[in-house]
């Protein structure tokens, strides 16, 4: 399978929460929380173009400084999304700073802040340095389903979660892509051309047999027209699921919230989960609303998750690193 996204990390794992994830064939990159982002150099911050931040625990949203430090005069914007209240955390964090100067800059910084309810209604903001970052455009809207961004190349589902406070969750998807098969195509007479394009589409949106296709080319011998039924160009066309990465942190192990992580990563081929303690310390991370490393295990297995990722351990096991991760692949494992 060839992978279009290569997610990792922000910090090791008993520092500060987030996941960088880098489109491969496309110039961008997204970021899941805004933790201490120092690791992430500034060619890596001036790809993102989405920034996703569960809830604004500081350790999820301090970074948010350094993204905005680094690209102010040279990104041309980014979109922001976040828990209810978010968009009101963007612009304080913003009015603390004077910016008298920043008119000064040829590339305009617009910031796009989003935050989502419950119910998926949405309400959006816009902050530019012309204006020295005021809030704007205020609109509201809602997401359809769980999407929160639905791009051409991919789309972010999200599932708001139990912390006390608010908390998203989130699930990056590569949408599906098809192929054609130039030898099945000869087969029937048939020469690529622009019209392949079309073709893929009709199969991605699951048009029926009966649906014509216009297929036109040219050759040697000049101009070729045909109409072809979907039907027959079925076998020509194979489609392959795209790459999930699931992402979730900072949420209390009940089953409303279990439920919703899993339906919400299932199958993904990769998870990011918090393991904040070990299931001794059950009851204190109940108490915390955090997850133990069983717990994570546990949430991964049910979702049938092909990988699972652990991360935000707490300070107390910095010797104890292994039994973390040990018991989280026991839970994964079933055992
Ligand atoms: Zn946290
Ligand atoms: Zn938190």
């Amino acid at each position: 399978m060839r992978l279009a996204f290569d997610a990792r990390l922000v910090n090791p794992p008993f520092q500060d929460p987030g996941v960088y994830v880098d489109f491969r064939f496309e110039h961008r990159a997204i970021v899941f929380d805004l933790g201490d982002n120092a690791k992430l150099a500034p060619r890596h911050l001036l790809r993102i173009t989405h920034a996703f931040v569960s809830h604004a625990h500081m350790d999820h949203f301090i970074g948010f400084d350094r993204l905005v430090r680094v690209c102010i005069g040279r990104h041309a914007g980014m979109h922001l999304f976040g828990p209810p209240g978010f968009v009101g955390q963007v612009e304080r964090r913003l009015a603390s700073y004077t910016w008298d100067r920043v008119d000064r800059y040829d590339v305009e910084l617009t910031l796009f802040a989003t935050e989502v309810a419950t119910d998926g209604t949405t309400r959006s903001a816009r902050f530019r340095t012309s204006t020295g970052f005021a809030r704007e455009s205020e609109s509201m809207g809602s997401t359809c389903d769980d999407v929160l961004v639905d791009a051409p190349s991919f789309r972010v589902r999200f599932a708001t979660l139990d912390h006390r406070t608010p908390c998203l969750g989130f699930l990056l998807e590569e949408k599906a892509h098809a192929s054609v098969w130039k030898n099945r195509l000869a087969e029937c007479g048939l020469r690529v051309g622009p019209w392949v394009a079309k073709l893929k589409q009709a199969v991605l949106a699951g048009a029926a047999d009966d649906v014509f296709i216009e297929a036109h080319w040219r050759d040697g011998e000049g101009e070729h027209r045909r109409s072809v039924p979907l039907g027959e160009l079925r076998a020509a066309v194979s489609i392959e699921r795209g790459q999930r990465i699931g992402y979730v942190t900072d949420v209390l192990f009940h089953e409303a919230n279990v439920e919703k992580i899993v339906s919400l990563v299932r199958e993904a081929d990769v998870l990011f989960i918090e393991s904040v303690f070990l299931e001794a310390d059950a009851p204190h991370a109940s108490r915390k609303q955090h997850l133990t490393a069983r717990q994570a295990g546990t949430i991964a297995r049910l979702a049938r998750v092909r990988h699972v990722e652990p991360f935000h351990f707490s300070p107390r096991y910095s010797e104890r690193e292994a039994e973390v991760r040990a018991e989280l692949a026991s839970a994964f494992a079933g055992g």
